[in-house]
């Protein structure tokens, strides 16, 4: 397969470093709040790839860190600590704050149907790995002590800015995110690998080290965390495009000066998730969150279709209209699915004509929309019924859209209420998840209409917006939503 490298900038042919096997690191959560959604479609993005190269045979380790130490609210070490933030906020403890948001950010992945990886390791359990990375890189003169700090010492390198080449004084972290400039640094972009000289009296959680009590950098953590479970070469490194700079810039400046050789050989970042008035963050506009997709009566994995719509590297708007787009397209495609006889022999031949295509549209850097695209192209494929479903529980396991699971569910509403999937008439749940009873209601309001008897029409309308049932009329049939 191919795959964008950030790091050579170009499409490359993945090759890993031990045949048939990949060792992937994904930056985890900085568990001080839940994850908004544009966080998440990165996350999408890594578990499709991840389920690709598993898809394709590979045995896949992926290792996450959870971020409940060290991350200020400035990337540049600047500013709040975000755990020390959520606790103040929430009047609770560090440690019940990092518990608390873990579990509804894993919750959140399993609704969008996104793989547990393998290992899943909190910063706080890994503080002697850190140590031990700092501990050599003083002794090798890539770090130094100041203000009772310990600072990665970023002269020390032939190549620091490793993603792009602008210029230092555009990234100068600090100045960039309008935060004061930590004077014990030598050099603008050197970054703080220990903190003992706390600017939080309150700073719960603290531990020994040679330097004196304090806790880990943000960037430390990860080159810990991957080395103590992927060993000194990693395959992917994966993150949004956020953490490029610095925080990738920073995680590969420290694990090379501490190993003495490359350490990853292909970076893969995910584009924002923007709105229409600029990048979704968790400061400013709506807080976007999969409870809130859901209390607006999306299901996730609507979302999922969505972000799977558009390539990873393209940054991709995000607009309620846009996601009733998404809703009506899963709708429809699992109608088609649920419409299928799962009968007869499947046609290997058949079978493996409609894979290439879908490994052909990922093969090309995870080309996504393509890979939907084999999806329909399956659908109207000239083979058996059997076959078919078979293509599309294949692909599935890849897109991981639930479109198995939904047909069935689908096929067992219709057949409670048979009527609603009836000649070319489409009773289109916007969220995805049937209802039988409004749709037969909705069957109901169509037949009036057909008989002319607009009252009856008109009183089931009402008795279902009574209901806090939004209904909307389409060319070839009616939407249903249930209301906030
Ligand atoms: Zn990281």
């Amino acid at each position: 397969m191919k795959l964008y490298n950030s790091l050579t900038r170009k499409k490359e042919d993945f090759v890993p470093i031990e045949e048939g096997k990949v060792k992937m690191y994904t930056c985890g959560p900085t568990v001080y709040h839940f994850a908004h959604i544009g966080n998440l479609r990165s996350y999408i993005m890594e578990d499709i790839l991840e389920k690709y190269l598993r898809y394709t045979g590979y045995d896949v380790k992926r290792v996450m860190n959870i971020t409940d130490v060290g991350h200020l609210t400035s990337d540049a070490d600047e500013g709040e600590d975000k755990m020390l933030k959520g606790a103040k906020r929430e009047h609770k403890s560090v440690l019940e704050i990092a518990k608390f948001y873990t579990d509804a950010f894993f919750s959140d992945c399993k609704k969008l149907n996104i793989k547990y990886p393998d290992v899943v390791e909190p910063a706080t359990h890994c503080i002697d790995e850190y140590i031990k990375i700092i501990t050599k890189l003083i002794d090798t003169g890539y770090a130094y002590l100041a203000g009772g700090n310990v600072y990665f010492d970023t002269s020390k390198l032939e190549k620091y800015y490793v993603f792009n080449d602008f210029n230092a004084e555009d990234l100068a972290v600090g100045v960039r995110e309008g935060v004061g400039e930590d004077t014990n640094k030598r050099n603008k972009n050197d970054f703080v690998l220990w903190f003992t000289k706390s600017k939080f009296e309150e700073q719960a959680l603290k531990w020994d080290s040679p330097w004196g009590v304090g806790y880990p950098g943000w960037h430390i953590e990860c080159s810990g965390i991957s080395m103590k479970h992927l060993g000194e070469y990693l395959d992917i490194h994966c993150g949004g495009i956020d953490n490029a700079f610095p925080h990738h810039t920073n995680e590969i400046a420290q694990s090379e000066s501490y190993l003495g050789h490359k350490w990853c050989n292909y970076w893969m970042h995910v584009l924002h998730l923007n709105t229409a008035t600029g990048k979704m963050s968790k400061s400013s506009g709506e807080f976007l969150t999969v409870s809130l997709l859901e209390e607006k009566g999306y299901d996730p994995l609507v979302y999922r279709l969505f972000c799977l719509q558009s390539h990873y590297r393209k940054a991709l708007v995000f607009s309620w209209e846009n996601l009733d787009n998404a809703a009506t397209a899963y709708s429809k495609l699992i109608a088609r699915i649920a419409a299928l006889k799962p009968e007869g022999e499947t046609d290997e031949a058949a079978l493996s004509a409609m894979r290439a295509k879908f490994t052909e549209a990922l093969d090309n850097d995870l080309n996504t929309s393509l890979a939907l695209t084999a999806v329909y192209d399956a659908l109207k494929f000239n083979t058996n019924d059997a076959t078919k479903l078979a293509a599309i529980a294949d692909f599935d396991r890849v897109l991981g859209l639930g479109l198995a699971e939904k047909a069935e569910a689908k096929r067992k509403a219709d057949a409670a209420a048979p009527a609603a999937s009836a000649g070319e008439f489409f009773v289109i749940s916007e969220s995805g998840e049937p209802d039988a009873e409004i749709e037969a209601k909705l069957i109901a309001r169509r037949d009036a209409k057909k008989a002319k008897n607009f009252a009856e029409a008109d009183r089931i309308r009402d008795e279902l917006t009574a209901a806090g049932i939004e209904i909307t009329d389409i060319p070839n049939g009616v939407k249903w939503k249930r209301g906030q």
